[in-house]
């Protein structure tokens, strides 16, 4: 056995540390061991390399002190990836393993715990587990530190461990906490009931027309229990909740009552975050291509041949996921496994019940808003040879282990949720999804109706392979896009409300057709400003340099940078009159607008505030699936691949908002944005109709929307970025310095610029404070760093480390947090 061990720890530092190895202990690299930090700290760790180099002298060598798991939780191809990452993206690799790992693998002293709400079997417990279990309380959380010394033992890691893994303790994050977990209540048939299909037998005990019957009634309706019924499988039966339930039965209440206490119906409680969507769906075959998509997936194998990425661009509805089932089930019948990687949690839940009629459980999800015990399991089940061979997940599930991948489908491509933006690894999802499937052997396929500006480019210069839909499935036309000019309206006074007068007719045919419509607006809260009707005063954020957004329904100013919210004031403290104005939109006040419009119509608002839980998400989700609201209003969270059936019109409000960011791809991206959103109107065998609302008519942007010219954007977007030495021709690293001191932080940034300068005295822009110079009390100064081509980056990546060493050591710059972000979107 070496006598040392590199041991990596989730902390931010630069490099493993090295341990020695006791003599009775065997290790393997990957596993899993407890290690002692500074005087006290505990933390688990991995091992990443064993050897025999004798470390530097003067330093004290520790000991690993035990080790958690028989069997490694790491592969090595991980740790490989992992290097990549934290090389590529400039992070250490510790930032890579805390990003990487669900909390319930990488335990440390501080770590706080609580007792799980579940009821328990403290038979199970050994003593000293129970020891553990008394200590812990449901609310308040305590750290393994604090477990340790009151039970006066030096680590308790192992044992808190295999608690964890039984769902007995809990591990509390400080962002979990605010998204406790809640139960809601659910109700379904006994199990009896459907074994021997005597769904009769109630119904005929009940008076037809009573409540109870209609309650029943509805209840097999949402449980879709006639399958399940007549193939006498409980399994079959959709979980039905009891709100959802009484929503059918208008005063049910009591109803339901007796119901269950007759024994027809029983209830029991859901975790809302454990509810299993695909669990209880029946599994079906694949529904047979048509020909667009029989050519596509042809030439998908086609382009395979040549190359090991490709790139689908399919307009919207043109039946791009479809394609990818079936890819999916060739991979799978060739005994390899595919990961399927969607931007956002909002998309998975249509996408989790589309494919998991197909494939049932063959398919794990992975999600960093699942508990944190759920995604334990996941992960500990992908090393054994009951791994899942499909995961579908968001970005981190790049993280998981894999043995045998064979395809990674990265979904929505172009999507910008796909980046970190915080913490480190600030990485790209996609990007990091090819080098991952290079290391890995597998294929990536990248998908969507509008392509990044990088992906085309190289997809046109050959680098991908590149395949084309053009139709919608089922001849479906693209919608029609009608431009509402605003200025020329407000002129002509007929803009009284945020709407033009053909949106509200478009809305109000929607309406009587009982068909559905959409208002897209990319700003969250009712107004972006309030102001002193007097004065001119507005209330800004203590800590950042922002206005304050006015959220009507909670009555509070709330800023968007750092979340910090406060009361709204009664007078102006400058002028101290007391009338205040609210300027501008939010989704909020458009709800409040467009409900003043159409008094009848039901309504619903899809934005951050309004979906804080996952079970929000689904909750609007279905609820305008079945018809159950007419009008939803949302931000860009409507414009992710949402596919609903019956919306005729889509209404943009403001689509200058978009072009008028100053950012380089500002263009690119509002084209993105309102294609897709656009893309949400008339599917399956209808039209539809987009009314987009633009000041600025004669801007390119709009025609190419109007004429779906994705080429003409790209080609003129592409001139622009060669011009002004943008990506993709370009590298762009970004370079931020924070400090509570705005003096500090300016002297920082001049003598990084003085360090830097030597090497890069064309292309490295700044110091600049950025539009919000100010966030959560820290002053902020950015750098940025463009790369020609012609830079090897791992010289550029040498200079820029160098000089955040020194920045980092520099005595006058104390509480200077500097980081670099790569390929920043
Ligand atoms: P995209 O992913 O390109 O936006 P989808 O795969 O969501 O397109 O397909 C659009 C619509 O057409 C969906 O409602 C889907 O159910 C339907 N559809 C696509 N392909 C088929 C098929 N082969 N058979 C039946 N329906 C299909
Ligand atoms: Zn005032
Ligand atoms: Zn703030």
């Amino acid at each position: 056995m070496p006598r040392f061990a590199d041991i990596l720890l989730p902390l931010a530092l630069e490099e493993a540390l090295t341990y020695g190895v006791p003599a009775d202990l065997q290790l393997v690299v990957g596993q899993r061991v407890v290690v002692q930090l500074g005087k006290r700290k505990r933390y688990t760790g991995f091992v990443v390399r064993l050897h025999d180099e004798v470390p530097a002298e003067g330093v004290e060598l520790k000991f690993v002190e035990e080790v958690v798991d028989a069997t490694p939780l790491l592969r090595e191809e991980q740790l490989r990836f992992w290097e990549w990452l934290s090389q590529y993206y400039m992070c250490t690799k510790g930032e890579v393993l805390k990003a990487a790992l669900p909390s319930g693998l990488k335990l440390e002293s501080e770590m706080r715990l609580t007792r799980s709400e579940s009821p328990t079997q403290v038979e199970e417990m050994t003593p000293l587990q129970r020891q553990v279990f008394q200590l812990l309380d449901v609310e308040k959380p305590i750290t393994l530190d604090d477990i340790a010394s009151k039970l006066q033992r030096a680590s308790i890691i192992n044992t808190v461990r295999q608690m964890i893994e039984r769902g007995w303790v809990e591990v509390r994050e400080a962002m979990r906490e605010s998204f406790r977990a809640r139960t809601e209540t659910y109700v379904k048939l006994p199990d009896a009931v459907v074994l021997e299909d005597k769904i009769d037998v109630l119904f005929d005990s009940l008076r037809k027309g009573g409540k109870p019957y209609a309650l029943l009634l509805a209840y097999t309706d949402l449980a879709r229990a006639t399958t399940a019924l007549r193939l006498r499988n409980p399994k079959l039966l959709a979980e039905v909740s009891r709100a959802q339930l009484l929503q059918r039965v208008e005063g049910g209440d009591a109803a339901l009552r007796a119901l269950i206490e007759k024994g027809y119906l029983e209830s029991y409680a859901v975790e809302v975050g454990r509810l299993k969507t695909c669990a209880a769906t029946e599994t079906l075959g694949m529904r047979p291509l048509n020909d667009h998509q029989q050519r596509a997936l042809g030439q998908i194998h086609a382009s395979f041949e040549q190359h090991d990425i490709t790139l689908l661009h399919g307009v919207t509805s043109s039946g791009k996921t479809e394609v990818y089932m079936k890819l999916i089930e060739e991979v799978l019948a060739q005994g390899k496994q595919v990961l399927y990687m969607l931007p956002e949690i909002a998309l998975t839940t249509q996408i989790t019940t589309r494919l998991g009629r197909v494939f049932g459980d063959k398919m794990g999800v992975y999600h960093s808003k699942f508990p944190d015990a759920e995604r334990v399991e996941l992960w500990q089940r992908q090393l054994t040879d009951k791994a899942f061979p499909l995961i579908l997940g968001v970005r981190s599930s790049l993280f998981l282990p894999f043995q045998n991948l064979g395809l990674i489908i990265v979904d929505e491509e172009h999507e910008s949720s796909y980046k970190q933006q915080d913490p480190a690894p600030r990485y790209h999802a996609r990007d990091a999804a090819l080098v991952l499937a290079q290391q890995l052997g597998a294929k990536v396929l990248l998908g969507t109706a509008t392509p990044s500006l990088e992906s085309y480019y190289k997809a046109r210069q050959g680098r991908y392979g590149l395949v084309e839909m053009r139709e919608r499935f089922g001849g479906v036309q693209l919608p029609e896009i009608i431009v509402e000019d605003v200025k020329e309206l407000k002129r002509k006074k007929m803009m009284k409300t945020p709407f033009s007068p053909r949106l509200k007719d478009e809305i109000a045919g929607a309406l009587e057709r009982k068909e559905q419509a959409i208002l897209f607006l990319n700003r969250r809260g009712y107004s972006p400003v309030l102001d002193c009707h007097k004065c001119g005063w507005t209330p800004k954020c203590s800590q950042c340099d922002v206005s304050l957004t006015y959220h009507q329904r909670e009555q509070r100013l709330v800023c968007h940078y750092c979340g910090k919210s406060y009361d709204v004031p009664r007078t102006c403290p400058n002028c101290h009159e007391a009338d205040f104005r609210d300027i501008g939109y939010g989704t909020e006040k458009i709800q409040a607008a467009i409900e003043a419009v159409f008094p009848n119509a039901r309504t619903a608002r899809m934005d951050l505030d309004t979906t804080r839980s996952r079970a929000a998400y689904e909750q609007i989700i279905r609820k305008f699936q079945q018809g159950e609201t007419d009008i939803l209003i949302g931000t860009q969270m409507l414009t992710k691949g949402l596919d609903f059936d019956r919306v005729s019109v889509v209404g943009i409000i403001n689509a200058d908002q978009l072009t008028n960011m100053p950012d380089f791809r500002a263009h690119e991206r509002a084209f993105q944005m309102l294609s897709q959103v656009a893309g949400r109107a008339g599917r399956r065998g209808k039209q539809g109709k987009v009314v987009l609302q633009t000041r600025q008519v004669d801007h390119p942007l709009t025609n190419q929307v109007v004429t779906n010219d994705f080429f003409g954007m790209y080609a003129e977007q592409m001139q622009e970025r060669q011009y002004f030495r943008y990506p993709p021709f370009y590298r762009v690293i970004n370079i931020y310095l924070k400090h509570r001191d705005d003096r500090t932080v300016e002297a920082a940034a001049a003598y990084l610029a003085s360090l830097l300068r030597p090497h890069f005295p064309t292309d490295l822009l700044g110091p600049e404070r950025p539009l919000v110079a100010r966030v959560q009390l820290q002053y902020i100064r950015k750098f940025v760093l463009k790369v020609a081509p012609n830079f090897l980056p791992a010289s550029v990546r040498t200079t820029l480390r160098a000089a955040y060493n020194v920045m980092r050591n520099h005595p006058d710059f104390k509480g200077l947090t500097i980081y670099y972000d790569v390929d920043p979107l």
